[in-house]
This record gives C-alpha cells, sequence and structure tokens, in this order.
C-alpha cells in the first residue's frame, strides 16, 4: 500500500498535464486498485473526459492525487467503534487496526483479503494512511489503549481488519480486554472478545489470554499444527460440501451458521468459546464469497492443492 502522498509524488512524475490515460494506468501509477478509480471517476472526485475506458488528463489526475493526500490525517492507527452495529456480526462493538498490523505470509495478504471491499476498505485505507511509521507494537499500543476508551456493554470483536504480530503487543491487547470484560461484568453483563489471527505461528496462545482466538488456516494440516499451538481453528474453503458439519481435508468442519442460515455472531456465539471448540476439535468453516473470492480461491489454490478442485 503506498500513502496517498507517495501515489501524488508518483503522480507528478509520470502522468504529464496534457496527455489522455486510461482509469487502468491511473490505477497503476495511483498504487489503487482500478475499481477505486472507477468509483472516484462516478462519483465526480475524479473528472474524466468519458471518452474509451474513462480517459483522464494527466492534470486532473494530479488534482485528484493532491486533494488525496491533503485529506490525510496523521492518527494512531487505530479505530474502534462501540456498536458496529454490522450485519454479520450484531450488536458488537469493532476494531480495526491499520494493514501493517497484519502478518506478510498470511495467503490473502493484497490476494482477497476480506477486508479489503466496501466501506471496510475506505476506513482500513484512511487509517493505515494516518500512521504508516506505527509498528505492530505501537498499533497494539494504540489498540489496547482505545479498548480501554470503550463501555464494555456488548462483545467485542478485535480486528475486523487486522492483526496482532507480535507477543508483547499481543499481551497488551489481551490484558485491555480482560478489563473491557471485567467492566462488561460490573454492568451485569457476560461479555466476550472473540478474534481470528493469522499470526499463530509465531503469538504463542497464551498471549491472547481470555479472548477467543481462532487460528486462521488454509489446511487441514494447518489446523492440526494450530492445535498443536494451542489455538482453536477456523479454516477458509472453496465452498461447503454439506451445511451441517463436515469432514474437509481430514478435519471435522462447522459451517459459519452467518453463512448458512443467516445468523449473526452474537446470536451464534459458536467462536466465541475457543476452548470448547478445540476441546470437541472442531474447525468452523468459512467458504470464500463475494468480493475477491477469485483472488482468494486463487490464494487457497497454492497453499491448499488437495481441498480445491
Ligand atoms: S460461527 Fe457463529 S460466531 Fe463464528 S463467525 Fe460464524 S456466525 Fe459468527
Amino acid at each position: 500500500m503506498i500513502t496517498p502522498a507517495e501515489s501524488l509524488a508518483r503522480v507528478r512524475a509520470q502522468l504529464s498535464g496534457s496527455r489522455l490515460y486510461t482509469a487502468a494506468q491511473i490505477a497503476k501509477v495511483i498504487g489503487l486498485d482500478v475499481g477505486n478509480v472507477h468509483r472516484a471517476i462516478s462519483d465526480g472526485r475524479l473528472k474524466a473526459r468519458m471518452r474509451g475506458p474513462f480517459m483522464c488528463y494527466g492534470h486532473q489526475v494530479v488534482k485528484w492525487a493532491a486533494k488525496r493526500a491533503a485529506k490525510v490525517k496523521k492518527g494512531s492507527g487505530v479505530t474502534v467503534v462501540a456498536n458496529s452495529k454490522n450485519a454479520k456480526l450484531g450488536q458488537a462493538a469493532v476494531t480495526i487496526v491499520a494493514r501493517q498490523s497484519c502478518p506478510t505470509s498470511c495467503a490473502f495478504h493484497q490476494k482477497g483479503c476480506y477486508a479489503e471491499h466496501d466501506n471496510n476498505r475506505v476506513i482500513w485505507d484512511r487509517i493505515t494512511a494516518g500512521a504508516m511509521e506505527a509498528t505492530p507494537l505501537d498499533l497494539a499500543r494504540a489498540e489496547a489503549a482505545a479498548i480501554d476508551g470503550l463501555p464494555g456493554d456488548r462483545d467485542l470483536r478485535l480486528h475486523v481488519a487486522g492483526d496482532s504480530t507480535t507477543d508483547e503487543g499481543t499481551r497488551l491487547i489481551a490484558a485491555a480486554c480482560a478489563r473491557y470484560v471485567e467492566r462488561g461484568r460490573q454492568l451485569g453483563l457476560a461479555v466476550r472478545v472473540w478474534a481470528y489471527t493469522h499470526a499463530w505461528r509465531t503469538v504463542p496462545r497464551d498471549a491472547w489470554g481470555t479472548v477467543s482466538i481462532l487460528a486462521s488456516c488454509e489446511t487441514g494440516a494447518d489446523v492440526l499444527l494450530a492445535r498443536a499451538r494451542g489455538y482453536a481453528a477456523a479454516i477458509v474453503v472453496p465452498e461447503f460440501a454439506s451445511d451441517v458439519a463436515h469432514e474437509v481435508d481430514g478435519v471435522k468442519v462447522v459451517p459459519c451458521p452467518q453463512q448458512t442460515r443467516d445468523r449473526v455472531c452474537t446470536d451464534c456465539r459458536l467462536c466465541f468459546n475457543d476452548a470448547r471448540l478445540a476441546g470437541a476439535t472442531l474447525a468452523i468453516g468459512f467458504a470464500v464469497h463475494g468480493w475477491g473470492s477469485r483472488k482468494a480461491v486463487s490464494a487457497l489454490r497454492r497453499v491448499a492443492l488437495p481441498m480445491v478442485a
């Protein structure tokens, strides 16, 4: 990901003022997906001559890039929402953390990550651009502080986008989550904190404390490895063979009821008790779907050949 300031410098160096460029050429120079350029043209932020496949003059692109760069606000790289009212999660609090909090070893890193779409992507772009210098540990400190500012009156989903890749940072987040749960308890509520991590190979399970944390896996072998490291697991599959529990790549998988039965997480709560999932040797299954699914299936094909027809 390049910052708006960097893309402005690139646009200035590479696009000449009076020449016309296609949306694909602009996307390449500015460092964005072509869909972002199309959206900017259709909502009028980027002027186009509307000839051919969205042709824009170089000077128009410079103007747009300058506006994007001017809008960047310095920030902590973390955003929390006390009640996301999310269609999938339900009435839950959430955290979103800048992109550099994610491990680059993740199979979906820049290749079909579910967080790279719609409003999520807009928020992720904004908070990442405002904290390009922040290290994963800085981000974890900021996230812990942000969690401490939440009331603790509903379940909390960590890392709707983002992750935690350091042992020290994960312990800080886990301690903030324990305080969050305690605030809920004082309100008479049994709130839970849950999340998924691609950093399970390097961060020990005990660093997560009482957070219900599921290792995000792409193969049955990874699920077994994650369990050996003390983690319960979730596994991404191209599609479900059945909407009830079934075996996938040698492990028993429960298809996520949000995908099969339209339930929200705060009603389903299967992921809220990782110890129970691990004890029952059950993995939660997520089928690739929607935006980015082609890229995600290709990513799975690279790491999980036996699971993909
Ligand atoms: S299994 Fe339940 S709690 Fe887990 S992601 Fe699906 S709906 Fe949410």
